[in-house]
């Protein structure tokens, strides 16, 4: 299988690099899915179209009858503009493929390719899902595709993901069994006080003091109310408030994220911080209103399917470059299909300093070492055969 996937590397490339010039975003992958969709009715297989708008959803069904694997891949790019100075650079003005999912596309259709080559071996079938809208929540992609019964017709028994990753280097897998990926819930708080001058506090009521002292107060939950042991995150990422530095300004506006590795502490915090709010408006005499809206839940890994996937994982890069990982506070919808069906996402290692590939995930400069596509592409189809006994 190694030297198949070899020989098709520059057509892999190819892939990623077309998807990585046109990069689309959210919902709004006309593009890229008919280009999906095109590709895999080319394979001769059975493809279903606008599964939640631009969802692409394929099944091969193998020789023999069997179990059902779902694997999945996300198509959607950030609203970044590329700054990176490679051929293959974004042409489509503000957006970027800076997460790689051009690359979870482009794997997961070579996957198809070559598991349609060798089908007779196949008992069961295999789901291949092309998801929209990664990146933004709600609703997201994977939710609404659940929701059109992806999940059935034929039943899926168990999911498969990849997150290409450039927090580990090429050549490495990382999996944990559990908890992989963080929950990842917004929030937004309107405060409405008084404005005024800036020289007459005594006259206002000031959103900015209140704010300093709400977002102080907001990090005991983490400080004071999280098991040291657990693990959460709640940062404010904007506010906005005020227009000249002596006036007192009427309103504050804040949002931010809270990242939870359980339901149970996610839960406490969004009561913890109704609490909180609840309080300063009391505090301060002022109205404080806040609107939590809860994300994807933590991504969760089934043991079964872990210990699979791990001994796939050996097979691919060996042994010694299969790292158990720590729990990213990242958030990833691919939670939602791992609620409703044991399965397992993994991180492919992508990441190259000599080559200079070093960026985090959603920087201007992001890119992947190519080669991890080999890796990745190769974890797709070792993980559908083992699943299927091929
Ligand atoms: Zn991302
Ligand atoms: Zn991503």
């Amino acid at each position: 299988l190694k030297s198949r996937i070899l020989a098709l590397k520059d057509h892999l490339v190819e892939l990623r690099r077309h998807f990585h010039m046109y990069p689309e975003i959210g919902y709004d992958l006309e593009r890229t899915s008919s280009f999906v969709a095109r590709y895999l009715k080319d394979l001769g297989l059975e493809v279903k179209e606008h599964v939640a708008k631009t969802g692409v959803v394929a099944v091969l069904r193998g020789a023999k009858p069997g179990k059902t694997i779902l694997l999945r891949a996300d198509m959607d790019a950030l609203p970044l503009q590329d700054l990176k100075q490679v051929s293959y650079k974004s042409r489509i003005d503000g957006a970027m493929h800076a997460c790689g999912h051009d690359g979870h596309t482009a794997m997961l259709l070579v996957a198809a390719k070559l598991l349609c080559d060798v089908k007779e071996r196949l008992s069961g079938n295999v789901k291949f899902v092309f998801q929209p809208c990664e990146e933004k929540f709600p609703p997201g992609g994977a939710l609404p595709m659940i929701e059109q019964g992806v999940l059935e017709n034929p039943t899926v028994d168990a999911a498969f993901g990849i997150h290409l990753w450039t927090l580990l280097p090429a050549g490495t897998i990382g999996i944990r069994a559990g908890t992989i990926m963080a929950a990842a819930d917004e929030f937004h708080v309107n405060i409405t006080g008084r404005g005024g001058h800036g020289a007459q506090p005594h006259l206002c009521k000031d959103p900015i003091v209140i704010s300093s002292h709400l977002i102080q107060m907001l990090q005991t939950l983490i400080s004071r109310e999280t098991d040291p042991l657990d693990s959460a995150v709640i940062t404010v990422g904007k506010i906005e408030s005020g227009t000249a530095f002596n006036i007192i300004p009427e309103t504050a506006h804040l949002e931010g994220t809270v990242r939870t590795l359980s339901e149970q502490t996610q839960k406490s915090i969004q009561l913890g911080m109704r609490r909180i709010v609840e309080g300063v408006e009391k505090a301060f005499d002022v109205k404080c209103e806040l609107d939590y809206r809860v994300g994807p839940p933590p991504v969760v890994n089934d043991l079964e399917m872990t210990k699979l996937a791990q001994s796939v994982a050996e097979l691919v890069v060996g042994k010694e470059n299969v790292i158990e990982v720590e729990p990213s506070m990242g958030g990833e919808d691919m939670s939602f299909f791992l609620k409703k069906v044991p399965g397992v996402f993994c991180f492919v290692g992508a990441s190259n300093p000599e080559k200079g590939i070093d960026k985090p995930h959603h920087s201007p400069y992001f890119d992947i070492d190519e080669d991890a596509l080999l890796i990745g592409t190769q974890m797709h189809v070792e993980i559908a055969l083992k699943f299927l006994g091929g």
